[in-house]
C-alpha cells in the first residue's frame, strides 16, 4: 500500500518567550493508505503536536512530513488553508469543537462543503447522504444540543467527511461516551474505513479505542517507540444466507482446528463458535473468542440449550 502519511526525522520546537520546548524530536511514521492507526503514549509525549501538524494546524520546524503527496514543510499559508479544507477531516473529543451549536446538523455538514467549494447543487444531496450513512437521517434538522453524545460524535463524523478527505484525524473521539456508545462509534469508524478506504489516525488513551484500530504506535519523548498490530484487524463482515449458512474466511478457519465441525453458543449479543473437532480446545487465548461462561467447553457435555453443532 502506498503511504498516505509519511514523516521522517520530524521536529517541532515551540518557542514561548525565551523558552524552547522540543515537542517532536525526530519522529518517523509511515501510515499506509486505508490504515486505522492509534497514537498512544504518555501525556506530553507529542501526540497532539503530531496530530496538529498532520491536520495543517501547526507547522513542522524541521524534517519531512508528507500527507497525500503534500509536503507540509513547504506550504504557503494559503496552500495550508486549502490543505485543511480538502485533505483532512477532524473529530475532536468535545462536541463544541466539532459542531456549531447554532446550526442544524444538516447546516453543520454543509459548512465544510461550502468552504471546499463544492457545487451548490450537490451539497444538500451529499449532506443528507452522509447523515444517512452515519445513521442520523431523522436528525438532520436538530441542533447539536438536542442530540445524544453518540449522535453528536456520529454527526461530527459526517461533518469531518463532508469534504471527502483522504485522511481522518481523531482526538479521543469517544472520550466522553459510555462504553456501549463508544463501541457503536468505533464500529461506524470501521465501516467508513472499509467502505470509503478512509485512512484514520486517532490519538487515544483508551485501550478499547486503540484495539479497535489496525495498529497502535506509541510515542515517547517526541519519537515513535513501540508498535502493536491488532488481531482485530482480521475482523471481517461475512454473509449469513436465508437458511443460516455462513462462510467463514479461510484464514480464520485455518487459525483453529475446526476439522469440519463447530459448536455454537449464544451469548447476550453475539454468537461464539468453537471448534468441535475431537481434541480441539475452545481457543480463547487471543483469538477473540470468549471463554464459555457455562463451563461447557467443547470437551464437556455440550448440553446447553443454546449450543448447536454446525457442519
Ligand atoms: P500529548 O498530546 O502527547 O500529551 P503534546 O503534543 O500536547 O503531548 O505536548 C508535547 C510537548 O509540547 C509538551 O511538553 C507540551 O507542553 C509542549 N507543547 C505542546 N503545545 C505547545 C505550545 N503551543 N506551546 C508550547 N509548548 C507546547
Amino acid at each position: 500500500m502506498p503511504a498516505l502519511v509519511e514523516t521522517h526525522n520530524l521536529v517541532k520546537i515551540y518557542k514561548a518567550a525565551d523558552l524552547e520546548v522540543v515537542a517532536l524530536q525526530g519522529l518517523d511514521l509511515y501510515v499506509p493508505q486505508g490504515e486505522m492507526l492509534a497514537l498512544v503514549g504518555p501525556s506530553g509525549a507529542g501526540k497532539s503536536t503530531l496530530l496538529n501538524i498532520l491536520g495543517g494546524l501547526d507547522v513542522p520546524s524541521a524534517g519531512r512530513c508528507e500527507v497525500a503527496g503534500v509536503d507540509l514543510t513547504r506550504l504557503t499559508s494559503h496552500d495550508r488553508l486549502l490543505y485543511r479544507r480538502r485533505i483532512v477531516g477532524h473529530v475532536w473529543q468535545q462536541t463544541s469543537r466539532n459542531l456549531l451549536s447554532d446550526l442544524s446538523l444538516l447546516d453543520n455538514v454543509l459548512v465544510p462543503m461550502v468552504l471546499a467549494g463544492y457545487p451548490a447543487r450537490q451539497r444538500r444531496t451529499r449532506a443528507r447522504e452522509l447523515l444517512r450513512r452515519v445513521g442520523l437521517a431523522d436528525r438532520v434538522d436538530h441542533k447539536p444540543e438536542r442530540l445524544s453524545g453518540g449522535e453528536q460524535q456520529r454527526g461530527a463524523l459526517a461533518v469531518a467527511l463532508a469534504n471527502d478527505p483522504p485522511l481522518l484525524l481523531a482526538d479521543e473521539p469517544t472520550g466522553e461516551l459510555d462504553s456501549a456508545t463508544a463501541r457503536e462509534v468505533l464500529g461506524l469508524l470501521r465501516d467508513l474505513n472499509r467502505d470509503l478506504g478512509l485512512t484514520t489516525v486517532a490519538v487515544t488513551h483508551d485501550t478499547n479505542v486503540a484495539e479497535a484500530m489496525d495498529r497502535s504506535v506509541a510515542i515517547r519523548d517526541g519519537r515513535t517507540s513501540t508498535e502493536v498490530l491488532h488481531a482485530e484487524a482480521a475482523e471481517e463482515t461475512i454473509i449469513i444466507d436465508s437458511v443460516g449458512r455462513l462462510q467463514i474466511p479461510r484464514a480464520l478457519l485455518d487459525a483453529l482446528p475446526f476439522g469440519g465441525r463447530a459448536r455454537v453458543h449464544l451469548s447476550d449479543d453475539h454468537l461464539e463458535i468453537f471448534p468441535a473437532a475431537p481434541g480441539a480446545t475452545n481457543g480463547d487465548g487471543g483469538h477473540g473468542m470468549d471463554a464459555d461462561a457455562s463451563g461447557n467447553g467443547p470437551g464437556g457435555d455440550g448440553t446447553s440449550a443454546d449450543d448447536r453443532v454446525i457442519e
